[in-house]
């Protein structure tokens, strides 16, 4: 594959690198940020800068808000986000149910929802697991009843990543038991702000409160919230899971963590002086940068495969699968490096359920490794667990 550039784009991305450059200056506090670690308000502000200048939902098309740039223009933006390290978008609006929307959503859904999600005002979550039904999605209970101009959602989502602020969430529901059972779900549009929706929060082994259960008693959600044909949400769910899981490989969290361990690295030169291994982690660095790179190559694949082509649907399982045993890697090398270090990150208020979300705690001040190494034991789960992503690969490519 020629990665060269031609004359247009190189252009191209020197504007994007001048942008990237005045925005994420070094120093600035949003670089290397997550949904891990910012706020809803930093996350709608650096949602709103991208959107000022056009860039609120590269991948969409044109006419809904997005750029309307080919492959190559888009993998350009994205290693230049990834230069100053800048930080990620909440992918629940723009990259999950944005694209579901302006596939097969109605105009009106396009109209209420898409300049919302754009502009950094309106968050979303996703309810797609529950209890019993996460690898097996497709057993899923919750069940949508129509009632006249509505739908009676009765049931519970688990794991439900930022549900506490978000605005709206997108569900799978099952709206018949006829068939199998791919066959009976839908796919809806719901307001948080719904009367016998119950959010109870979950808090994780990094201490922080990402997840969420949530429960739905009686609530009453307009026919008109459906997306696409009742009973065909299986269908919307997967094209929604392909971009999902190209996502998690995360670069950008890669890129991140690389330069927080060379700070790391460089912290332990000064104060360990020779005891430090240097060289060791050196190699160990190395490593992790070569397996950055080729993971960068199969994303370049990922990205000029033809719409709808094996490549396109299958790639995106490696990228996950790859992406995120690196990021757990990575974690595992500051701790070996840190060592005793790595545990006074944390305090035993650190861990305390009761601290706000928007409060500010050591994440801020203090090197992210050990959170990070923490909180990364769930990537290989999340999207779609490991051993699953290699069950349909061996049965795809290797026809096993
Ligand atoms: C941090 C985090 C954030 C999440 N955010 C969200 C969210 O926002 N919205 C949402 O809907 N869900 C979310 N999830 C849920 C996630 O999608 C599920 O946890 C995941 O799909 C696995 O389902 P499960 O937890 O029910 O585990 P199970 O499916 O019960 O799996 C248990 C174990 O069995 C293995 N296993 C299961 N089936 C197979 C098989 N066929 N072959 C081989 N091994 C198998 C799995 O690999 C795993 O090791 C999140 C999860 C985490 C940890």
């Amino acid at each position: 594959m020629d990665l060269k550039l031609s004359a247009e784009e190189q252009t191209f991305q020197q504007g994007i690198r001048s942008w990237f450059e005045e925005q994420m200056p070094e120093g600035h506090p949003f670089r290397g940020g997550s949904i891990i670690n910012m706020t809803r308000d930093e996350m709608a502000e650096w949602q709103r800068t991208l959107n000022s200048n056009g860039w609120g939902a590269i991948g969409w098309p044109a006419e809904y808000g997005g750029t309307g740039w080919n492959d190559a223009q888009k993998a350009i933006f994205q290693s230049e986000a990834a230069r100053v390290n800048a930080p990620g978008q909440s992918p629940f609006g723009v990259t999950m149910v944005g694209p579901v929307i302006c596939a097969f959503g109605t105009d009106e859904q396009k109209a209420e929802h898409l300049p919302h999600i754009l502009d950094g005002s309106r968050f979303w979550c996703q309810g797609y697991s529950e209890p019993g039904s996460g690898s097996d999605l497709a057993s899923l209970r919750t069940m949508a009843v129509r009632d006249g101009d509505d739908y009676v959602v009765n049931g519970q989502k688990i794991w439900t990543t930022q549900a506490h602020i978000a605005d709206w969430i997108f569900c799978l529901v099952r709206t018949s038991t006829e068939g199998k059972p791919q066959q009976g779900i839908s796919f809806l549009l719901i307001d948080m702000k719904s009367p016998g929706i119950e959010v109870k929060p979950i808090y994780s082994i990094d201490g922080d409160h990402h997840l969420n259960e949530v429960y739905f008693t009686d609530v009453r959600v307009p026919v008109k919230n459906l997306v696409g044909e009742e009973n065909e949400g299986w269908t919307y769910a997967k094209f929604l899971l392909g971009n999902e899981r190209a996502g998690i490989a995360g670069t950008d969290i890669i890129v991140n963590g690389l330069t927080n361990l060379r700070t790391v690295h460089n912290y332990l030169v000064e104060t360990a002086g020779e005891s430090y291994q240097a060289d060791a982690f050196a190699k160990r660095h190395a490593e992790l940068s070569v397996r950055y790179e080729s993971l960068q190559m199969l994303e370049n694949r990922a990205l000029f495969a033809a719409e709808g082509s094996g490549e396109a649907l299958i790639l995106p399982l490696p990228m996950k699968t790859l992406g995120t045993e690196l990021q757990q890697d990575m974690g595992d090398l500051a701790y070996d490096m840190l060592g005793a270090d790595s545990t006074v990150l944390f305090t035993a208020e650190e861990f305390d359920p009761k601290v706000g979300d928007n409060e500010p705690n050591f994440r801020k001040e203090a090197p992210d490794m050990t959170h990070s190494m923490l909180f990364n034991r769930a990537s290989t789960i999340f999207g779609g667990t490991t051993e699953v992503q290699k069950g349909i690969m061996s049965k795809f490519v290797l026809g096993l």
